[in-house]
């Protein structure tokens, strides 16, 4: 059968051989057996369940949570002369109808679906009638609790479709799921170990930056004006920034869009065709852009804050170089930026979800001040086995710092932190460690601690820095709650009893200006 979905791959897409997981997927799925599939952004999961719905008998459901995705996908299959069509709240109550009633007739191989759909009964009975060949669920990570984008009325389908008696096999599609998410999805739709297909999340083509201490406009003008005619997104966390930016940017005469969810519907579709068009090279937007939007050839995505949490970031920057040229990732760090965050998740109205997000969002402050691969860094927080390589040319891989052996200075920093009971931030650790007279300082009479002043010769900023640092690789934990309170970890306690060196990468000359920068 397998060689029949390589002769589908063909004939219908005319591309010589299939990509890493594909084969094993499409075939996990033509024997019958409920698979899960996770790729990386631009892997060709489409596909993987395209090809099972043109090999297999019947009507092939795909359940998708984004509208502007289905449209795509349907012109992409109709252009290859496949009978696909969607079902969703953009049409007349007439056209729905319509569309239901070829659908039960069998005259679509495949039928995109929001979740939603799932909610009226006449779609459930529908289904009950007709052959299906197999059930999709595309972003399947919205299916997980865990996961950073949690629908829940995409959860209850999977207990919904159990009242169908002509279940197919169903299939979970994602590109970012945490160990959790993957387990969680494999529990909720009966996916055995040996038909999880995980390609890894590692994006070769990909080379990820981090920017501190530079002025952000500046920095956009110049990276601009270098390279005006390639494609790329500059995410911006507020709708505010991206409208100063865009009218700052169009004032400069570059041709730039923007996307937000203050913008209308219509304004918002004209400005994803526009880009999509390359009427416009470079989209600057909040999150709400992107999910779904098939453009391949994005050369380069922007974050001119720092997002919430690592699969948040993963996934936009993944938006550059899907066609598998190189894709330039640039993160725009400011400490401010970890404040905004904070008061986005007190924001959110669930209170339990609180502590997970700020711990997300350690992660994620962490890879800024990390000094090791940055691939590498997101493939471990995906525990992503082939994180055991360095990429060779993120900005950590190719720093052209010194290294240099900081043992005794962790040491007194960790010690410090001891000292101080573990309640405190950087701030005022670092305080402590040069020997302010701040009145917090006084307050909480640290200058009597022996640590107090310990290292004069070091500014705060540096000892700030030098505190980052320490928490980024492990050493120092910034606790659960809304404020950090600095705990040492296991790793800590090798460091202080000196079985553990702590090597830094120290800047050279030239380097030192990009990180003269403000820490909290
Ligand atoms: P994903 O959903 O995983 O992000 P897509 O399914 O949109 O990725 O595929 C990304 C691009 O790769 C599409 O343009 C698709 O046509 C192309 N593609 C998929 N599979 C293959 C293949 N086997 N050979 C060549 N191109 C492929």
């Amino acid at each position: 059968m397998i060689q029949q979905a390589e002769k589908l791959l063909q004939q219908y897409y005319g591309y010589p051989s299939f990509r890493p997981g594909q084969k094993e997927a499409i075939s996990h799925v033509l024997d019958g057996e409920n698979t899960l599939a996770v790729m990386p952004t631009g892997g060709g999961k489409s596909l993987c369940y395209q090809i099972p719905g043109l090999a297999l008998e019947g009507t092939a459901i795909i359940i998708s949570p984004l509208i502007s995705l289905m449209k795509d996908q349907v012109d992409a299959l109709n252009s290859y002369g496949i009978a696909a069509t969607y079902i969703n709240s953009s049409l007349s109550t007439e056209e729905q109808r319509q569309r239901m009633w070829d659908m039960q007739q069998g005259s679509y191989a495949f039928i995109y679906v929001a979740p939603e759909r799932f909610d009226a009964p006449s779609f459930l009975s529908a289904l009950k009638g007709m052959k299906l060949s197999l059930i999709a669920f595309d972003e399947a990570h919205c299916i997980s609790q865990w996961g950073h984008d949690f629908r829940p009325s995409y959860r209850s389908i999977v207990s919904t479709l159990q009242k169908i008696p002509n279940l197919p096999v169903i299939m979970a599609l994602t590109a970012t799921a945490t160990q959790e998410v993957i387990k969680d999805i494999k529990q909720l739709i009966h996916v055995t170990d040996q038909h999880v297909v995980n390609t890894g999340f590692a994006r070769d083509n990909l080379s990820f930056r981090i920017i501190k201490g530079r002025d952000k406009r500046e920095f956009v003008g110049e990276y601009l004006t270098q390279i005006p005619n390639e494609s790329g997104i500059i995410y911006t966390a507020t709708r505010k920034d991206a409208d100063q930016l865009h009218y700052l940017l169009t004032k400069k005469g570059f041709a730039a869009g923007k996307y937000h969810a203050g913008m209308t519907e219509n304004q918002r579709k004209q400005a994803q065709m526009d880009f999509v068009q390359d009427e416009i090279t470079t989209m600057i937007a909040t999150n709400a852009f992107g999910m779904g939007i098939d453009k391949s050839n994005v050369r380069y995505v922007i974050h001119y804050s720092m997002p919430m949490n690592i699969e948040s970031y993963y996934q936009e920057a993944g938006r550059a170089g899907r066609d598998g040229e190189p894709g330039d990732c640039v993160l725009l760090f400011s400490s401010q930026d970890i404040n905004l965050q904070r008061f986005l998740i007190d924001q959110s109205p669930v209170e339990e979800k609180k502590k997970e997000e700020y711990t997300k969002l350690q992660s994620m402050v962490n890879y800024c001040h990390t000094h090791t691969c940055l691939q590498q860094y997101i493939l471990d927080y995906f525990n992503d086995p082939s994180s055991a390589k360095k990429c060779g040319k993120c900005s950590n891989c190719t720093h052209d710092g010194e290294e240099q052996d900081m043992t005794k200075e962790a040491q007194m920093v960790l010690s410090c932190v001891k000292r101080m009971g573990e309640r405190f931030g950087a701030g005022l650790t670092a305080k402590v460690l040069k020997g302010s007279s701040d009145q917090k300082v006084k307050q909480f009479r640290f200058q009597n601690l022996s640590t107090y002043g310990i290292m004069p010769n070091y500014t705060e900023k540096e000892l700030t820095r030098l505190i980052h640092f320490l928490t980024a690789e492990g050493y120092l934990s910034p606790g659960q709650g809304r404020y950090p309170a600095l705990q040492l970890t296991q790793e800590a306690v090798e460091v202080i009893k000196g079985e553990q060196p702590v090597v830094m990468l120290v800047e050279t000359t030239t380097a030192k200006q990009d990180l003269d920068y403000n820490e909290e």
